[in-house]
C-alpha cells in the first residue's frame, strides 16, 4: 500500500461472494447434515438414514423418502436462493418448513462435489445430477441430469467438503470430533422427530451409531438414544397460556449427571438460548448436587409472527417476543406448585 492513498474498490468475482456465503451456512460438517436433514423433513420424509466418512468431510450422504424434485428443477435447485418454500417476505412470518432461503444446496454446492439422485412418486425413473458452484457440471459425453434407477425420495451426496477452502479443511482436523457433532444433532432431530425413523452410519461399516425406528416416541427415542436410566426419571411438561405452547420431557431432581443435555426446539427448530438455559439451570441448581445437571427435552412452539428466524444463516439462534415470559415460565417460582395441573418445571415436581 503506498501511503494514505485509499485503494481502488472493486466488484468482488460472483464465485468468491458466493464462497465466502457458503462458507458461514456451511461452517462445519454437521451443519450441512442439519440443512440436508431438515430438507428431508420439509420433503415429507419418514425415514432418513445418513452415512458418513471422515467425520463427513471426505462423504456426507443422505437418504429419504420424501416427496423427491421435479426433473424440471433440477436445471436450477442448487443455485443461490432458488426455493419452494417461500415466495414473499410476508410469507416469512407464517414459514412453517425448516427452510426459505433456497441457500443450503447452493452453499453445499460451493464448497463439495454435490450430487443429487431423486426421484417423484410420479416420474417412471429416477435422475441423477452433479453440481459445481451452484450449476449442473458440464460433464463432455455425458448427460446431466441423467436417468437412472431409484426409490421415490431423495440422495444427496456431498464429497470432499471444503476442497476448495484449504484454511477451513485444516481447522476441522479431528474427524471424530465432527463425527460425533453429526450424530449429536441427527440425535436431537430424533427426539424431537420421532415419528421419523433415523440413522447414522460410518459409510461401508455394518454397525450404526445411532438408529430410531419411524412411527416412534419423544420418550421411546430418548431411551434408545439417551439410556433407560434417563428414561426412567422423566417428567413430562405441559404449559399453555396465550403467549406460547410448551412440551417436553425432564429429569426429575432424583437423577443428575455430570453433562448438561439441553434439547430446546422454538417452533420445531433446534436453537440455543442461553437466556433460557440459564434459567432453567438455576430451577435445578438448588435441587441438584454441586457440579451434576438434568437432562431436557423441551419444544415450544408460538405464533411464527413472533419468532424471527432469520437472525443468522445458521439459523441456529432465532429472537422471539415474549421472552421474559417464557423464561419465567420455564422456571416459574414456587407459588404454581401444588395447584394441581400447573405445568411449569417446579410444578412438575421440582419442588
Ligand atoms: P430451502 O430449503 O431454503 O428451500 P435448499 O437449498 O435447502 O433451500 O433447497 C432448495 C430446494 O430444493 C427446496 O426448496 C426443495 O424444493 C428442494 N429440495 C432440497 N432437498 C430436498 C429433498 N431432500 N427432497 C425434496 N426436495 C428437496
Ligand atoms: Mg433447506
Amino acid at each position: 500500500m503506498s501511503g494514505n492513498q485509499p485503494r481502488k474498490i472493486r466488484k468482488l468475482d460472483p464465485t468468491v461472494v458466493n464462497r465466502i456465503a457458503a462458507g458461514e451456512v456451511i461452517q462445519r460438517p454437521s451443519n450441512a447434515i442439519k440443512e440436508l436433514m431438515e430438507n428431508s423433513l420439509d420433503a415429507g420424509a419418514g425415514s432418513i438414514q445418513i452415512s458418513v466418512k471422515s467425520g463427513g468431510l471426505k462423504l456426507l450422504q443422505i437418504q429419504d423418502d420424501g416427496c423427491g424434485i421435479n426433473k424440471e428443477d433440477l436445471e436450477i435447485v442448487c443455485e443461490r436462493f432458488t426455493t419452494s418454500k417461500l415466495s414473499k417476505f410476508e410469507d416469512l412470518e407464517e414459514i412453517g418448513t425448516y427452510g426459505f432461503r433456497g441457500e443450503a444446496l447452493a452453499s453445499i454446492s460451493h464448497v463439495a462435489h454435490l450430487r443429487i439422485i431423486t426421484k417423484t412418486a410420479d416420474s417412471v425413473c429416477a435422475y441423477q445430477a452433479e453440481y459445481i458452484d451452484g450449476r449442473l457440471k458440464v460433464i463432455p459425453g455425458v448427460t446431466n441430469p441423467k436417468p437412472c434407477a431409484g426409490n421415490k425420495g431423495t440422495i444427496i451426496t456431498a464429497e470432499d467438503l471444503f476442497y476448495n477452502m484449504d484454511i477451513r479443511r485444516r481447522a476441522l482436523k479431528a474427524p471424530s470430533e465432527e463425527h460425533n457433532r453429526i450424530v449429536d444433532v441427527v440425535t436431537r432431530y430424533a427426539v424431537h422427530n420421532s415419528k421419523v425413523g433415523f440413522s447414522v452410519k460410518k459409510a461401508g461399516e455394518g454397525n450404526v451409531d445411532m438408529r430410531t425406528p419411524p412411527k416412534s416416541t419423544a420418550v421411546d427415542n430418548i431411551r434408545v438414544l439417551y439410556g433407560g436410566q434417563i428414561a426412567r426419571e422423566l417428567l413430562e411438561v405441559k404449559h399453555e397460556d396465550e403467549h406460547f405452547k410448551m412440551r417436553g420431557h425432564v429429569t426429575n431432581v432424583n437423577f443428575s449427571t455430570k453433562k448438561f443435555t439441553f434439547l430446546l426446539f422454538i417452533n420445531h427448530r433446534l436453537v440455543e438460548s442461553a437466556a433460557i438455559r440459564k434459567a432453567v439451570d438455576a430451577v435445578y441448581t438448588s435441587y441438584l448436587p454441586k457440579g451434576s445437571h438434568p437432562f431436557l427435552y423441551l419444544s415450544i412452539e408460538m405464533n411464527p409472527r413472533n419468532v424471527d428466524v432469520n437472525v443468522h444463516p445458521t439459523k441456529n439462534e432465532v429472537h422471539f417476543l415474549h421472552e421474559d415470559l417464557i423464561i419465567s415460565a420455564t422456571g416459574m417460582a414456587d407459588k404454581t406448585a401444588g395447584q394441581g395441573g400447573s405445568s411449569t418445571l417446579k410444578g412438575q415436581g421440582l419442588k
